[in-house]
Formats: structure tokens, C-alpha cells, sequence
């Protein structure tokens, strides 16, 4: 008998992390320089609350969600998404007494039951990033500049494409609009733009039938239908990031998958990544908090897959694991109770060290610590010990000396 990993999960080997260590690492560094601070929540959640807060039309209610009843009968589901939690928790919390905008990222793993392809996996990290407590053009930009410098440390080359998809005064009258336009061409619809059509027709633009998307070139789009608070933020955040030097494309069809969203929406485009080539999107969601039994609280945020990333950043992966301090090779003879027992008191000291449990020959313990790109070999034989340092001449010291030496 045999396993594999469950369809669409996927494991990181240690050969890999290097590389998702470099995406993370370089999130966290610039999520603290932009003053955003970690949160951390669980990995499941009452059904009703991401049911209640994308809307039962999206892909992600309607077909994606990881849902059971544990033990006491309770439905729940394994987190699809992570701004519905950050918000729970800001609610649970009392967090709108805090200093706004509460300002938090995290990076953990999401569940949807999508069909596996590159770039698309039933579990996958997320790194999600939200500004709560806010309508100040400003952090709009801000979230936005950070994506856009997190991708360019990792050099990824991508596009932005920018919209706003208005808010309650201007949208509703524009859906009459697009609805009376959808009725015109209901015949040159798909099934599933028929169906948004009755449930959520602004998610017809969301759709990846290259036939549909040319026909949808000819619809009223919500740029057009702004109204002039919406029209003013939209300005205000262009205004910022042409500021801080972030290059956009408009994209008036570009709309996001959640009922949540409101007026900024973005998504950063790598070319090369395929059919799945988002590598991170958001937008602004100001009646998120109060859907979800909160005060009316205007937020932003975005949400990077980390698989994505980490395929776009490989092709210019220059990160190699750095070697290890010291290497023990023991000769036969040598008192491995004393280098162990060094090896204990040095890695406490925050050096790296390794020795050989595979009982290679000396040749082959050589080659090991090559291979770990050890900075110093210490030959451990019988009477003493053999210092090898790379374009150095072999030095040959004392136990008492090494302990004296490296302790
Ligand atoms: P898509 O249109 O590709 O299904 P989405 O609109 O469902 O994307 P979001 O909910 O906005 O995606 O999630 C934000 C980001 O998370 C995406 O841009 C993508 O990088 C990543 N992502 C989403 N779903 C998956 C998945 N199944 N596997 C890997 N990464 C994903
Ligand atoms: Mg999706």
C-alpha cells in the first residue's frame, strides 16, 4: 500500500523553502516597514460567516468551500479566504476602539475545491494584508505600493490594473443598466454568465471564456456610472500612486469575485504564469464589517497566493542556502561523546554544525561537508583534532585548545 498527497495539496520539500522563505520573509519585512502587524486565526470558521460574507453566488460559497459538521453538529469549514476572519475578529474583539485603521497581515494556508492546474491547489498560502477602519484614499494607495514593492524586491515583473466598481448611491442604478444590457444579449451568454446574471450580474465581468469577455467589451462598464464621492476616492488613489510612482492600467471590466467589494478593486498580473497568471488581488470592502454584525467600518485589503509567487520569483531565484559553520568528521578512534557534547554548547551559541550519522567513510564525510558548504572542518581523531579552512593550511590543535577556541 502507498499514499500520495490528497489531489490539489501539494508538500514544500527542504530544498524548496529556501525560496518561500525569501517570499515570506521579504513580505514580513516590508508588512512591518509599512506598519502592519501580524494576526494570526484559526484555520476554521462557522460556515455562516464566510457564507454571510462573500454571498452565495460567488465560486467560493456556491462550489469551493471544504464544509463539515464536527462532532456537536456544528457546521463548519476550513478557511477559503482570510479577510472574512480578519473582520470577525476586529467585530469579536472590540477593535474599532483601537487606533484606526487596525492594520494586520498574516500568511496561512486557504481551502477551496477547485480543479487542481498550475498555479491552483485545493490548499494554498495566502499572504493577506488589511487596512480596517478607514476610507482615506491614501491607504488604498499605501496597500497597493506595498504589493508593488513586495513583487519587485522578488523580481517579479508584473502589471496592475486598477478600477473602482462604485459603491450603494451609484451601483444599483448601474446594474440596471448592465442587467438591460444582459437581457439584449442573453442568447450570446454561457450558462454560467446566464446564472450570474440572476444572482450577482457585476461578477459576469469575472469570467475566463475569451468569447464572453469580447462580447462583454460592448457592455456599460461602472467606471462610467460612478458617482461623484466614488469618482473622487478613484481620483484620490491615482493621485497617490502616480505619487509614489506605482504604474497602473485602467481596467474598467475588472471586477472581484465577493458581494463584500466596494469601490478600489486591483489585481497585480504576472505575464508568464499561464491561465493563472493573478498573482495578487483586493479591493476595497466597506460593508464587509457590518454584514457580518459589525459597525459600518470602511476597509481595504489584498490577498497574494504564495504558490503563485514562489513560481514567478523561481526564474530569478538567486538565493542559495548559505553554508553551515562547522562540519565534525569523526575518524575512527575519536571521542564522539566529547564532540557531540561541543557541538551542543556551539549550535547554543547560534552556530551551525553538523557531523555525520550515515557512517561514511572520511572520504565521504568530506564530501558532506562540502556539499553543506561548511566554513570550517574540524578532523576529530584520536589525540586531537585537524582544522580545515578553506584556502588554508591544516592546522592541528588539541581538544582542549578547540573546546578553548570555539567555545
Ligand atoms: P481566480 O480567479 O484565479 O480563481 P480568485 O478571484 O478566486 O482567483 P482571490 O480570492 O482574489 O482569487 O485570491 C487572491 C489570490 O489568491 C489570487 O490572486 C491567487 O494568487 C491566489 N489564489 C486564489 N485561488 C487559488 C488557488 N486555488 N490556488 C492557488 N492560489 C490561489
Ligand atoms: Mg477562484
Amino acid at each position: 500500500m502507498s499514499f500520495e498527497a490528497p489531489k490539489g495539496t501539494h508538500d514544500v520539500l527542504p530544498r524548496e523553502c529556501p525560496g518561500w522563505r525569501r517570499v515570506i520573509d521579504e513580505a514580513e519585512r516590508l508588512c512591518n516597514a509599512y506598519g502592519y502587524r501580524r494576526i494570526v486565526t484559526p484555520t476554521f470558521e462557522e460556515t455562516e460567516l464566510f457564507a454571510r460574507s462573500s454571498g452565495e453566488a460567488s465560486d467560493i460559497v456556491s462550489k469551493e468551500m471544504y464544509s463539515f459538521d464536527d462532532r456537536g453538529g456544528r457546521s463548519l469549514t476550513l478557511r477559503p479566504e482570510g479577510t472574512a476572519q480578519v473582520c470577525r475578529a476586529y467585530v469579536e474583539h472590540g477593535l474599532q476602539r483601537e487606533p484606526q485603521p487596525v492594520k494586520t497581515w498574516m500568511v496561512a494556508p486557504m481551502f477551496r475545491y477547485a480543479r487542481p492546474q498550475r498555479g491552483r491547489f485545493r490548499e494554498f498560502w495566502q499572504l493577506s494584508v488589511e487596512a480596517i477602519g478607514c476610507d482615506d484614499p491614501a491607504i488604498d494607495a499605501e496597500l497597493i505600493a506595498l504589493q508593488a514593492a513586495w513583487l519587485k524586491a522578488l523580481g517579479i515583473e508584473t502589471t496592475l490594473l486598477l478600477n473602482s466598481i462604485g459603491d450603494r448611491a451609484c451601483r444599483p442604478a448601474y446594474l440596471e443598466r448592465l442587467e438591460a444590457w444582459l437581457d439584449e444579449h442573453s442568447s450570446e451568454l454561457d450558462a454560467e454568465a446566464r446564472h450570474k446574471h440572476e444572482t450577482s450580474p457585476l461578477r459576469v465581468f469575472d469570467t475566463k471564456n475569451p468569447a464572453l469577455a469580447t462580447l462583454l467589451e460592448g457592455a456599460p462598464t461602472i467606471g462610467d456610472a460612478l458617482c461623484a464621492e466614488c469618482s473622487e476616492h478613484f481620483e484620490a488613489v491615482r493621485r497617490y500612486l502616480d505619487a509614489c510612482g506605482v504604474a497602473y492600467m485602467l481596467a474598467p471590466r475588472l471586477v472581484r469575485g465577493l458581494d463584500y467589494y466596494t469601490r478600489t478593486a486591483f489585481e497585480f498580473v504576472a505575464p508568464g504564469l499561464g491561465a493563472q497568471d493573478t498573482v495578487s488581488a483586493g479591493g476595497r470592502y466597506d460593508y464587509l464589517v457590518e454584514t457580518i454584525g459589525g459597525p459600518p467600518t470602511p476597509a481595504v485589503g489584498f490577498a497574494s497566493g504564495i504558490e503563485r509567487v514562489v513560481l514567478s520569483a523561481e526564474q530569478d531565484e538567486t538565493a542559495s542556502e548559505l553554508g553551515i559553520d562547522i562540519f565534525f568528521i569523526c575518524e575512527p578512534g575519536a571521542p564522539r561523546e566529547r564532540v557531540l557534547a561541543l557541538m551542543v554548547s556551539l549550535r547554543a551559541g547560534g552556530r551551525s554544525c553538523e557531523t555525520d550519522y550515515a557512517g561514511r567513510s572520511l572520504k565521504g564525510q568530506l564530501t558532506q561537508a562540502q556539499r553543506l558548504g561548511a566554513k570550517l572542518t574540524v578532523i576529530a581523531a584520536a589525540g586531537g583534532v585537524t582544522l580545515r579552512r578553506h584556502g588554508q593550511l591544516d592546522e592541528s590543535v588539541s581538544y582542549e585548545r578547540l573546546e578553548e577556541e570555539l567555545g
